[in-house]
């Protein structure tokens, strides 16, 4: 079997899946927290009945971009169909650790209590922590920075913050 044929693919979606999150981390806090996003961001930060938020609207152009990119990569350069692999993946990671394992959008409850879930939980309470759409913190989804780190940043942009979002309660006491 020839060995490249089964590398490239594996280097192009882990790439891809890499690439996602930085992207998504730009697009987080510059597009979603500035002028022109926050507009379908803003009701990710509010609470609400569960349901679909019009923020979900991001994943859906994430997943016609993908699904595009399928279609180009099937029928035109075929390099394309293995990124949109790796976009899809990373849309499954997004969906298990910041719709299921962060928000619990899922029927059941589990809240990660050790290890880098616990961090990546933490971490995106205190994302949560700050009302609006200034001053937040950790705009990663799969990467996150130590809490404490982000505990700092959030003392030092001196915003009203919800310190029961490090509690050890898991969060849960936070706002969304
Ligand atoms: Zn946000
Ligand atoms: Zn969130």
């Amino acid at each position: 079997m020839d060995v490249l044929a089964f590398v490239v693919p594996v280097v192009i979606v882990i790439g891809t899946v890499a690439f996602m999150e930085v992207f998504a981390w730009w697009v987080h806090k510059y597009i979603m927290h500035g002028e022109m996003g926050w507009g379908w961001h803003k009701s990710h930060h509010e609470p609400h009945d569960p349901g679909f938020e019009k923020n979900d609207l991001y994943t859906v152009i994430f997943g016609v971009f993908a699904i595009g990119l399928f279609f180009v990569g099937s029928f035109v350069w075929p390099p394309l169909w293995w990124v949109a692999v790796g976009i899809t993946v990373y849309g499954v990671l997004y969906f298990v650790a910041h719709d299921g394992l962060v928000h619990q959008r899922w029927p059941f409850k589990y809240i990660p209590r050790k290890g880098y879930l616990k961090r990546l939980y933490q971490a995106h309470r205190l994302h949560h922590a700050v009302d609006g759409k200034d001053g937040c913190v950790s705009f990663g989804f799969i990467y996150a920075p130590p809490v404490d780190e982000l505990v700092k940043e959030l003392d030092k942009s001196k915003r009203p913050h919800d310190r029961a979002s490090r509690g050890d309660d898991g969060g849960m006491t936070a706002g969304r």
